[in-house]
């Protein structure tokens, strides 16, 4: 499968990062009759006590704008279909739906801790939980899945004490720093240190595709230096942006104490690759949902 790719030595000049070229690669999983598509991220490659995995538009049931991996429950698409979806696809990654748990997003920076008594919530069961937009954990086999179309996936891995962490951070998310506070929850709950962080920035809307009005481009120029700010925001001078979310987001990641060569970057836009992803800008809105899963082995 061919993604376009984002060129970010063009946005990451100068500065140190861990893996942020051909980041990332693709992996097609038979499930009976499936072709289910999953975008692997390098650096996780090797460490053996995870598994994660990235949706695509492929290898699932919906049709038309949800077609055909869709895992949104409330843009129109049928729950069998969506709850199917999630069966191929957790079957795909070597789970199944009673142990995944579903983030409930609503753009906040809140960080939820999730156990075996949170198995299934947002799925098979009722969630005990509102307005979550990362969750953390040290249970394994519970999968975090988090949901995207453009928004930033955001994962972080503590290699030490084996503890994981997802969270969704569009602009607002981005802005308020739901990175700090996933590690600084990290760090109250498991003694997780941010040098001990493995990172990665996941699949979600390229600066080249991002263009944001001048009050959006203000809440950044808030909350980011000036250095820092010559990488994220491009002045059109007509009032217009183009905003850089994954360098925002690394921003936070390094300024929270990750280490720059353990903060890995996409290298695949949404927006870009809309045939294959669902982006929301590339399609006004009408589109599916794909996810972020993860767990500890
Ligand atoms: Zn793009």
């Amino acid at each position: 499968m061919e993604f376009k790719k984002i060129d970010n030595k063009k946005f990451f000049n100068g500065l140190e990062t861990g893996t942020i070229i051909d980041s990332t690669f693709f992996e097609e999983v038979k499930v009976e009759d499936k072709n289910v598509g999953i975008i692997r991220f390098k650096p996780f490659k090797d460490l053996d006590f995870i598994e994660c995995g990235f949706s695509t538009r492929l290898g699932g049931v919906s049709t038309g704008v949800s077609e055909s991996m869709n895992f949104c429950l409330d843009r129109g698409d049928s729950r069998e279909n969506v709850l199917e979806n999630f069966r191929i696809f957790s079957t795909a990654i070597n789970t199944d739906i009673n142990h995944l748990v579903i983030s409930k997003q609503t753009h906040t920076t809140n960080v939820l801790y999730v156990d075996e008594s949170n198995a299934g919530m947002g799925l098979v069961s009722q969630r005990n939980y509102d307005n979550i937009d990362g969750l953390i954990t040290d249970k394994k086999g519970l999968c975090l899945v988090t949901a995207f179309a453009d928004c930033v996936p955001v994962i972080f891995i503590d290699k030490k004490r084996h503890v994981i962490g997802s969270a969704h951070s569009g602009w607002r998310g981005t802005v308020g720093n739901i990175t700090k506070n996933v590690i600084e929850q990290m760090g109250q709950k498991f003694g997780t240190k941010a040098e001990d962080l493995i990172t990665f920035i996941g699949p979600s809307i390229c600066m080249d595709c991002y263009e944001i009005s001048e009050d959006v481009a203000d809440e950044f120029k808030k909350a980011y230096s000036s250095k820092e700010q010559e990488y994220i925001l491009y002045d059109k001078k007509n009032g217009h942006y183009q905003l850089n979310l994954q360098i925002a987001n690394y921003f936070n990641m390094l300024n929270a104490g990750v280490k720059a060569s353990n903060i890995n970057v996409t290298d695949i836009c949404t927006c870009c690759n809309k045939d294959l992803l669902f982006s929301h800008r590339a399609t006004n809105g009408k589109r599916g949902v794909l996810c972020n899963f993860i767990y500890l082995k």
